[in-house]
């Protein structure tokens, strides 16, 4: 008996159920009904028409419009962040090499909101542990002399275990990566980040979050990632108002051997 009644029960749901589906569909079909765009000419836009940019010959090239920070040359688009004195990192045969008794270097140009690409070599003879193996770093806007700023973190974790919040890809110490997409120590890696800077109203108060978005090695690791403030190595991160900021390079200052840069530049947003 029991087992009837709930048969039946089970017979009016599957029919209830079934009726609301049937209604929803004919109301769907109704709303459709009532569109009375019938040329499709009516949603077509023709303007602005986006600027034509010629892209690089190879993925990560230059493309046409962009601020070239470093192409193997020279050290011109780049000044000592202590002292604002030329900036005394190492170029040799193309490349850039961190020069830990010279400290951090920055753009000498400030940026709000940008597009950039980077490359670095992590060598094949690193040496070291932890947070102390390959440490160098991205300030995506420098807002101080030292390790100031909203810092994309650059490590070996190729097989290097730390806390996930400051392995490379990382926001450090706000956003874990979405992947760890390390290339082995030797070989050439690439960054590429679109960088929204955080705006703030004229009583110095956050008007709107910076965001971020990066890809390592071409494997997304962050997503839009919102920043609670600049990094802190203790502490919180807390937002200060500042405005178009340089992009800075760490000199960490690791025992073991300094890593390498090549092929940077940014297109300003
Ligand atoms: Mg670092």
């Amino acid at each position: 008996m029991n087992m009837t009644l709930n048969a039946c029960s089970s017979l009016k749901r599957t029919f209830v159920l079934s009726a609301i589906g049937i209604l929803s569909g004919i109301s769907a079909a109704r709303a459709q009904q009532t569109d009375t765009i019938t040329d499709h000419r009516t949603t077509e836009v023709y303007s602005p028409v986006p600027p034509v940019v010629t892209p690089g010959a190879q993925c990560g090239d230059a493309p046409s419009d962009a601020v070239i920070l470093f192409d193997g040359k020279n050290l011109d688009k780049w000044a000592s962040v202590s002292d604002g004195s030329p900036a005394k990192w190492i170029v040799d045969n193309g490349i850039l090499t961190v020069n830990k008794k010279a400290g951090n270097i920055q753009t000498k140009e400030s940026f709000t909101n940008y597009q950039l690409h980077l490359e670095y070599r992590i060598p094949s003879n690193i040496t070291g542990s932890d947070q102390g193996r390959g440490n160098s770093g991205i300030f995506l806007a420098s807002v101080g002399k030292g390790d100031e700023g909203y810092e994309l973190q650059v490590l070996d974790n190729y097989n290097n275990k730390t806390y996930v919040n400051g392995q490379v890809g990382s926001i450090y110490k706000q956003a874990i990566p979405l992947a760890n997409a390390c290339r082995k120590p030797g070989e050439w890696q690439t960054y590429d980040v679109i960088w929204t800077a955080p705006v703030f109203h004229t009583d110095g108060s956050l008007a709107s979050p910076a965001r971020v978005t990066v890809l390592h090695n071409g494997v997304l690791v962050q997503n839009n990632f919102e920043l609670k403030g600049v990094t802190r190595y203790i502490g919180k991160p807390y937002y200060k108002a500042h405005g178009p900021s340089p992009i800075k390079l760490q000199a960490h200052g690791d025992p073991s051997e300094p890593i390498s840069f090549r092929n940077i530049w940014v297109r300003p947003l």
